[in-house]
């Protein structure tokens, strides 16, 4: 009898969670491996579920928590560093009417809570204090060796352990073991040219729930969300020179860039001095933001997803929400494989991989690239883009704008293909839905 496919997924964040359920639906057998003593943790960034996520989250039956605990998205405030005002428009509220679905602020922490306790077996597939630090691939499997001493053995990896993965580390290695020797000259593809303070704080007097604030500036550009009891800020600052290098900033350094700040206005009427006096200092940090893409996604029995092969600066909001689709589309790949063959060869693994990559490379470089065409246009890194942030965009249909670049890329999302349900559905029909029927 044919072995069942183990799958082992490196990385226990919002996409890793998502795919665990992606995985637990097509009755996969997984395990999800996170260096990290405690699944459930950062207090301080807020995300957004654009229209796209919250219908793969309605599919695996947790929207309504979602919804629950979130704010419900309606306009966004675009307005200058001092506080003038820009431009308000219904970004969200026009998403939602095209789509049906809603758009979501919420923690990063309520993300990665409401996929954890909401997956079946929690307690025995999702392994805290699990580090991989190498992983052996052969003809049949992988095995992953954790920093504790410990082997997991399994079909394949996804490595999903974000921007420093140490998983994309050992499969360059591979490639470059299998290429004679012969090692990737090419630069690393992900380089840091913006760092951001972020934290969350009580929503304070005066500010419109449901809102989304952006303060545009000279080299830095701000950003507010309101989620629950809380609204969560990302302040970007560009650095004097880009960077390959990891950094970690000290409490003092963290304290003197959010000083810098006191006089950015989030909201055309409140400072960022007045909302660092209410905000838990503990949960605010500062860090480098990486942007770029990944040529090689996958090798031999390794794949990657999420932050580990695309990476943008929280401004476009699609970090979390591009790294879900990925990982519906890789599992629906898996799916279909080990449905007419669970033991597949590795030329077989990497022939869905291929396809996965060759589906979602496109979307995520677009992606990718309009995400870096934002961040350098609000913080005016060119003459042209300040004038067209400052005076062009506000007068333009913005509404209608978004239906015309936005909405046929939404229509397009993915869905797990082998996971019935009643999709909503706005003015823009849904152009993939399920394989089965509801
Ligand atoms: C301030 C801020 C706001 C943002 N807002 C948005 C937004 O509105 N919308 C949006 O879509 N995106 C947003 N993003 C981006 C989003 O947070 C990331 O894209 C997302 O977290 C990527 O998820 P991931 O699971 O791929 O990687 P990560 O979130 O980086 O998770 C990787 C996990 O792997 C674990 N890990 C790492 N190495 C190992 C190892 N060797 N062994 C085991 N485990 C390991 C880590 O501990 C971590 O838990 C924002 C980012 C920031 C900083």
């Amino acid at each position: 009898m044919a072995k069942a496919p183990r799958v082992i997924v490196a990385g226990g964040g919002p996409v890793g969670l998502y795919t665990a359920h992606a995985l637990a639906k097509a009755n996969i057998d997984y395990v999800v491996l996170e260096q990290q003593s405690e699944i459930i943790r950062y207090k301080g960034a807020g995300t957004v579920f654009l229209p796209q996520s919250a219908r793969l989250l309605d599919q695996i039956g947790l929207l309504k928590r979602i919804e629950e605990l979130s704010t419900r998205l309606h306009k966004k405030t675009n307005s200058l560093y001092n506080g003038q005002f820009l431009v308000k428009f219904r970004l969200f509220d026009t998403m939602e009417e095209s789509h049906g679905y809603p758009s979501l602020g919420l923690s990063r922490s309520q993300i990665i809570e409401t996929l954890y306790e909401g997956l079946p077996e929690r307690e025995t597939r999702v392994k805290p204090n699990s580090r991989v630090i190498d992983i052996e691939t052969n003809p049949n499997g992988v095995r992953v060796y954790l920093s504790d001493g410990s082997i997991e053995e399994g079909s394949l990896v996804i490595g999903v352990d974000g921007v420093h993965s140490r998983t994309r580390e050992v499969m360059d290695r591979i490639i470059r073991e299998s290429s004679d020797g012969v090692a990737d000259k090419k630069p690393y593809p992900m380089v840091t040219h913006f760092q951001a303070i972020f934290g969350r704080a009580p929503v304070p007097k005066g500010v419109d729930i449901g809102h989304f604030y952006e303060a545009h500036g000279n080299g830095v550009a701000s950003q507010v969300c309101t989620g629950g009891e809380y609204v969560y800020f990302s302040i970007l600052r560009k650095l004097p020179a880009p960077t390959t290098a990891r950094r970690r900033y000290s409490d003092k350094e963290l304290e003197e860039e959010a000083k810098s700040f006191a006089d950015l206005h989030l909201f055309p009427n409140i400072t960022f001095g007045e909302i660092w006096e209410t905000a838990n200092h503990d949960e605010i940090s500062l860090v480098h933001l990486e942007e770029g893409i990944i040529d090689k996604w996958y090798a031999d029995r390794i794949v990657l997803l999420g932050d580990s092969v695309h990476k943008m600066t929280p401004i476009s909001g699609m970090g979390v929400n591009t790294g879900m689709q990925s990982a519906a589309v890789l599992v629906n790949q898996l799916q279909s494989l080990f449905s007419s063959n669970p033991e597949p060869t590795t030329e077989g693994l990497e022939k869905a991989f291929k396809t996965y990559q060759e589906i979602q490379e496109p979307i995520c470089r677009e992606t990718v690239t309009q995400g870096e065409m934002m961040t350098r246009l609000i913080t005016w890194q060119s003459w042209t883009g300040w004038i067209f942030d400052r005076f062009i965009f506000p007068w333009m249909d913005l509404e209608g704008r978004i239906n015309k670049q936005f909405a046929p890329i939404i229509s397009k999302a993915h869905v797990l293909d082998y996971v019935p349900f009643e999709s909503r559905i706005g003015k823009v029909p849904w152009v993939n839905v399920p394989k089965v029927q509801a």
